[in-house]
């Protein structure tokens, strides 16, 4: 994989990705992520969702739909109280408010507003800009790469942390590039391969591997240590 993740992967047993992709996928399926209309829409969303839910984002961006905010020339144009006013329901707005004026500037600035010439760019590349936008770090980064660019990256996320720490294959404190590069180690770079992992790692982390590991009858059981989930 190319993502340019800084820092060697730590030393730890390969976790068994293989299996823990068939085994959520034969237990539940495809996901069919992310559900944005547009490239733009799941750059917009993968913003959106930092910290809250995907229900809440849904809402914040059905409204800048209805008032038409829903492009990078609005995205620029709109004062930033109108648009954290429209995002309101995905929480944090003033903040995310300005995040998404920052990405809009930003794209307009390198890229002519071009989402297309954005996503010429080598993925090492993209990766390193888009880590340099004010709001944008490493789990945006790599879902925008991965959901709008298409990129084979994987996506750290809290759910993907708790779920490899309980099964021992990270320590857990580990950075966000020591984990996506050990698990892009054990990976094909096939981009629908970890579209689907990292949707199903969240659908784990939502039924399964919540804060009290619900371990009876979830697809990972049988990849349990022996002594049970590592607390
Ligand atoms: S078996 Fe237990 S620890 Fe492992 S993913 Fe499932 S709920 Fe989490």
């Amino acid at each position: 994989m190319t993502a340019n993740r800084k820092g060697p992967p730590p030393a730890l047993p390969s976790p068994p990705l293989g299996k823990v992709f068939r085994n959520l996928f034969r237990a539940w399926g495809p996901q069919h992520w992310w559900p944005g209309r547009t490239r733009l829409e799941v750059v917009v969303g993968a913003i959106l969702t930092q910290n809250t839910n995907w229900a809440n984002v849904e809402k914040a961006i059905a409204n800048l739909r209805r008032k038409r905010l829903l492009s990078v020339r609005a995205l620029l144009a709109t004062p930033v109280n109108t648009l954290s006013e429209a995002i309101r329901p995905a929480g944090y707005y003033n903040q995310k408010a300005e995040r998404l004026k920052a990405f809009a500037g930003f794209l307009q600035q390198r890229y002519g507003g071009s989402l297309h010439r954005m996503f010429c760019d080598s993925t090492p590349e993209l990766r390193q800009r888009l880590l340099s936008v004010p709001g944008i770090g490493p789990e945006t980064a790599d879902s925008i790469l991965l959901y709008a660019a298409r990129r084979p990256v994987f996506v750290v996320d809290s759910y993907t942390r708790r779920a490899l720490k309980r099964h021992g294959w990270i320590r857990g404190n580990e950075t966000y590039d020591e984990i996506a590069a050990l698990c892009e180690k054990e990976l094909p770079a096939e981009v629908q391969l970890l579209n689907e992992l990292h949707a199903l790692f969240v659908r784990l982390g939502k039924t399964h591997c919540r804060t009290q590991p619900r371990c009876r009858g979830c697809p990972l059981e049988k990849l349990l240590p022996p002594k049970g989930p590592v607390q």
